[in-house]
């Protein structure tokens, strides 16, 4: 059994995610966003935000990454799915679960710059700033929080918990 103890419960979740959504509809002020979901971590987050962007058009794809194996990163990063729009000179928002030592999005983030967008934003639900290995500019971010393997509500414990609606700390 998984050892969970409660960090943010779903009506935390969703009142900051209320939050961000409101932040951003105004940062692009009607413009259209495409926005990349990083499989498979941020879909709960990525579903959730979207529904509360009220004033921006907004297409979405994915891309998937796979950077760590059990609980521990290894700072390899494959990518294994890629977009399926052409990026160019669209306004482009990636929006992930959490950055943690930074490879992931430091990654991603050349990545989709290499194609050319006209913009490139963050928005990422987790921020564990203490951990980080890489620095990466993050426009957008839900929680700071500690150095701590979180679980539920799209963060997984080997696979499995993503669908629980809050988010707790591995606890031994
Ligand atoms: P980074 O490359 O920044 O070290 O890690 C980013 C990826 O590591 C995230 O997309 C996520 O898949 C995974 N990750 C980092 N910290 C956690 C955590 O606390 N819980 C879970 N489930 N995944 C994490």
């Amino acid at each position: 059994m998984v050892n969970l103890k409660l960090l943010y419960d779903e009506e935390t979740i969703q009142k900051r995610i209320q939050e961000m959504a409101e932040e951003i509809d105004r940062d692009y002020e009607g413009k259209s966003i495409l926005a990349i979901c990083v499989l498979r971590g941020a879909i709960y987050f990525a579903v959730d935000l979207t529904k509360k962007m009220k004033n921006t058009s907004i297409e979405i794809d994915f891309v998937r990454v796979s950077s760590y194996s059990g609980i521990e990163t290894t700072g390899k990063i494959d990518l294994t799915l890629d977009v399926s729009e052409d990026l160019k000179d669209r306004d482009v928002l990636i929006i992930e679960d959490i950055i943690d030592t930074g490879y992931t999005l430091s990654f991603l983030k050349k990545h989709i710059l290499e194609k050319n967008p006209r913009t490139l934003k963050v928005a990422v639900l987790a921020d564990k700033e203490e951990r980080r290995r890489v620095p990466v500019d993050v426009d957008y971010v839900g929680f700071k929080i500690p150095s701590k393997y979180i679980v539920g509500y799209g963060f997984d414990y080997n696979n499995t918990c993503r669908n629980l609606n809050y988010i707790g700390t591995l606890e031994n």
